[in-house]
Order: structure tokens, then sequence, then C-alpha cells
């Protein structure tokens, strides 16, 4: 058996970053328990985007802290978390053009610089782009991507240095209830015990805290993405971040000829209740032929290069979807001192960080900061749930 003051059930980002703050805010032991490897889950295979132009002021605000956070990663810990940044290009219908307006000021409030641009502008941006005559377009120049692996990794070690302990290849197998109160996590090996106890294990938290009668509305999706390829003699090269809502896709540059393509998954499917059934520890890992047929069109409709384009690789990913598209940052209240931070829905990049110093204050402090009250778990019944994707200006990805 081991004491702990603090310990921690999934080793992606969201884990690692309640980790690394609890040590910064002075926790005792903290211990990460992960079955596989850090960063096996969703973290290992995000696209690693980081942007702020959302239509939500704190959501944006949320966003932009998590940017800095990994901008100025290496002089605060003394490691590198290598990060790139093309900008975030945005394009749209005429339509939409009010929603995109409103978008750049609501962010633009939180501090994200963000622009309308022309499509002239777009086309120095991206050389080789082709939109509609009524494509709108907006610019976030700040906007970053980076190798999620290398910098979950990379969390990894700068947790282990501030002294949490991470053990890799162990399953938690229980949550420890004792007096009514949540009092840690067993494994096949030991019980991990503590004081305070944190579920970060994605879209299989929902599983674990619903054994103890708690229910999160955290639903899977599984999501198809794929590595495409200009030949070596093409002149062009995905030069930016671009999401593109009228084809539905977003895509980054993935080294120098290829880039990482994915859905926008959000705009896909209007409510998580629709999402086809999947489980999330047995589903097909690559994508269907049909799928990738339809998004190599869609990619070539908007950058005609990609007709003379390949498939790299393909890979396909559960999410975790809550029904707003926000996470859920709770304590459970019928179980004290079990706490969760779940349903990232995409967008878990980006959050992670901004996530990580919240919930370790709430766990040291006990203080609840007006953000972290906004995605509490209530809010589902309670008609609050946040508001913040835009379809048509372009949301999560
Ligand atoms: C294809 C794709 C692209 C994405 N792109 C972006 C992006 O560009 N920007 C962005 O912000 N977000 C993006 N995301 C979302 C982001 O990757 C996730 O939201 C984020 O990684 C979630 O982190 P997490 O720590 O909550 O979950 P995970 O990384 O899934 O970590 C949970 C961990 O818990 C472990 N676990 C589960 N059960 C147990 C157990 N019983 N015992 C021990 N360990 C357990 C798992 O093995 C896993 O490692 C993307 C996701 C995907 C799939």
């Amino acid at each position: 058996m081991s004491v702990q003051d603090v310990v921690i059930a999934g080793g992606g980002v969201s884990g690692l970053s309640i980790a690394i703050h609890l040590r910064i805010l002075g926790a005792g032991r903290v211990t990460v328990l992960e079955r596989y490897h850090a960063g096996a889950g969703q973290s290992g295979r995000a696209a690693g985007i980081l942007r702020a132009l959302v239509n939500n002021s704190p959501v944006a605000s949320m966003l932009l802290e998590s940017i800095r956070f990994f901008e100025s990663f290496e002089d605060r810990f003394g490691q590198a978390i290598p990060y790139h940044r093309p900008g975030y290009l945005l394009v749209s219908r005429s339509p939409a053009a009010g929603a995109m307006d409103r978008t750049i000021a609501s962010a633009g409030a939180a501090g994200c610089s963000a622009s309308r641009i022309s499509g002239h502008e777009a086309a120095e941006l991206q050389p080789g782009l082709r939109c509609g005559a009524d494509a709108i377009y907006a610019y976030e120049p700040g906007a970053i991507h980076l190798d999620p692996m290398m910098a979950t990794q990379v969390l990894a070690r700068v947790a282990r240095g501030l002294g949490v302990r991470i053990e890799e290849g162990c399953q938690v197998e229980s949550i420890l209830v004792e007096n009514g109160r949540a009092a840690g996590l067993g494994t096949a090996k030991e019980q991990f015990r503590a004081g305070k106890t944190v579920l970060a294990t994605s879209v299989l938290g929902a599983g674990q805290l619903r054994e103890l009668g708690v229910e999160v509305p955290v639903f899977p999706h599984r999501a198809e993405m794929a590595f495409f390829s200009v030949l070596p003699q093409s002149p062009f090269r995905l030069r930016r971040i671009l999401s593109d809502a009228t084809t539905l896709l977003y895509m980054r540059p993935e080294g120098s000829e290829q880039m990482f393509v994915g859905w926008r998954e959000g705009d896909r499917i209007a409510s998580p209740e629709d999402f086809a059934a999947v489980d999330p520890e047995n589903y097909r890992q690559t994508s269907n032929y049909a799928t990738l047929a339809d998004m190599q069109a869609r990619l070539s409709a908007t950058l005609p290069f990609m007709n003379d384009g390949f498939v790299h690789r393909t890979y396909a990913c559960v999410y975790d979807y809550t029904p707003d598209g926000m996470p859920v940052l709770d304590q459970a209240a019928s179980v004290p001192g079990l706490y969760f931070a779940l349903g990232y829905s995409g967008g878990g990049f980006s959050l992670s960080p901004w996530v990580g110093s919240v919930m370790a204050r709430y766990l040291c402090e006990d203080v609840k900061t007006a953000e972290l009250e906004m995605l509490r778990l209530a809010r589902f019944r309670e008609g609050a749930a946040v508001s913040w994707s835009n379809a048509a200006a372009g949301d999560k990805e």
C-alpha cells in the first residue's frame, strides 16, 4: 500500500497538467497511474493545434492561457516543447460573415489578435488555395501547433522532475471509497490511498464514475483522420493551420511535404446523442476507404494541388464529447474527494494547461474560479451549458 496526497488516473495531457500544477502549488505526494504509456490515449494522437479564435471570451481566454503555457514552457521548466506558429486561417461562406465577425470580437475581447482578411491575402498566406467567390476568411497569426506525443512526453518528464510519481503500465481497477469519501485508487499490484483522487481517464472516466452512481455525460465518438502528402516535385505545400467550414475539414502542416487532415466533427453532428455507438476499447483504428476518398475530394476542392497528392497513412481515435463540447471539471457531490476532468470534446490539448492550473487550485486551496464553476457537472441539468460553438465561424475541430 502506498499513501499519497493526490492520486490521478490517466497519463494524458489532462492528468499530467494537473499533476504539474499540483506540485507547483506545493502539493505533497502526487502520483499518476497510467495503464499504458503517457500519451497512449488521445493525447499522443491529437493534431496538437492551439488557437483562440472562438466565439466565447472566457473560453478564448482559457485557450490563450494554454498557448502562453507552451510558449513559455522552456523558460519556466528548462525543457523545450518545440512548436510551430504558422497561424490559423479560417475559411467560411459569406452568409456566416456576421458570425465570423462576432467570433473575432469575442476572441478579441480576451486578447486574441485575429481579423478578417481578403481572398487575395488568404491566397498569399496559403499559395494554391482556391475557395468560391462567396468565401470569407479570418486569420489568427498567434495560433500554434506542436507534436502531441513529444509534448506529452516532455510534460511527463517535467512532472517527474517536479517530484510526481508516474506509474506506467498500471491499470486502475477500482476507485476506493471509505465512509462515503474517495480514498484512492486500486490496481492489481497495490492500492494507492490518497486524500484526493482525480479521474483524468477521458472517455473511460464516465463508465468508471457510473459504477459509483455518478453520471457524467461524456459520449465516445470515433473520428477518422489522415496524413496526406504532396509529391516532392509539387511547388505547393500546406503553409498554415487551415480550418475550412465549407468542406468541414481542418488541417495543419506535418513536416515539409505532409499535412494532418481531420474532420470538423463538431459541425458534422448536431448532438452527441446522434453519435453511432462505439466501444472505446474496441474499434477500428484506421479510416474507412469511403471516408478517405470523400476527404481527399473535399481537400482537393480547396487545395487543388492535392489532386496530385496521396494518402500517407490514416488512423481513427475516440473523442470524449459532452453535450456542449466543453469538459466537465468537478468533484463528485456524492463522493467527496473524488474529482474529475473529462470530456474535452476534441479540444483537450488547447485546454489542459489551463485546466491543470484551475483544478490544482481547486484541489489544493478549494478555490473554484468562475470559469471552473462554468464547467461544473450540474450545468447540464441546470440549463447552463456553455454556449460557444459556432459552426459557421469555426470552433472546435
Ligand atoms: C485525432 C485527434 C486530433 C485532435 N486534435 C486536437 C487539437 O488539434 N487541439 C486540441 O486542443 N485537442 C485536440 N484533440 C483532443 C485532445 O487530444 C484530447 O482532448 C486530449 O488529449 C485529452 O487528454 P486527456 O488526458 O483527457 O485524455 P487521454 O490522452 O486519452 O488520456 C487518458 C489516459 O487515461 C488512461 N486510462 C484510461 N483508463 C485507465 C485506467 N483504468 N487506468 C489507468 N489509466 C487509464 C488512458 O490510457 C489514457 O492514456 C485531438 C484528438 C484527436 C483524437
